[in-house]
């Protein structure tokens, strides 16, 4: 690739290695024409199922739109990012283990309502009172009622 400071095209690798728990490697180049270093990340690029919307339209997967939908419901919990970013790793490996090349927006939904009761429970109730549009309020009870079961 092009050193991002000279535009030379050689450039070399000083060192490797492996971050986000294995699902990027980080390297550190240096160019041999202007001497700047700089880094890049390296991530399997995965073909993610289409998304077919409720009006039968479809969709790309948008990971960005995922993680702010994630990250709105997690508002102010005591949740991290890297516990986050971990939740939209292993989503999508449960998108892609379907091995479907569409997947329903209603089904994308499910998985991300799974991730988050594992991840915070308040955070789950408010994604699912969004998501779900519980018809009514005695629905929502019944909802938290099975929350509290779980423990
Ligand atoms: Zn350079």
């Amino acid at each position: 690739m092009y050193c991002p400071f000279c535009t030379a095209t050689d450039t070399k690798v000083i060192d490797s290695r492996l971050v986000a728990d294995g699902h990027q490697i980080r390297r550190r180049r240096a160019c041999s024409v202007c001497q700047e270093r700089f880094t890049t990340f390296e991530t399997a690029e995965l073909v993610m199922p289409r998304i077919i919307k409720r009006d039968g339209s479809r969709e790309p997967f948008n990971e960005d739109k995922l993680r702010s939908g994630l990250m709105r419901a997690l508002e102010k919990r005591p949740v991290s990012v890297e516990q986050t970013e971990k939740a939209i790793n292993r989503l999508k490996s449960e998108l892609r283990a379907t091995g479907e090349r569409e997947v329903s927006s209603e089904m994308l939904g499910n998985i991300m309502m799974e991730q988050l009761k594992k991840l915070d429970k308040v955070a789950y109730v408010r994604f699912a009172s969004v998501y779900r549009s519980f018809e009514d309020i005695r629905e929502f009870g019944e909802e938290i009622a099975r929350l509290g079961n779980d423990d």
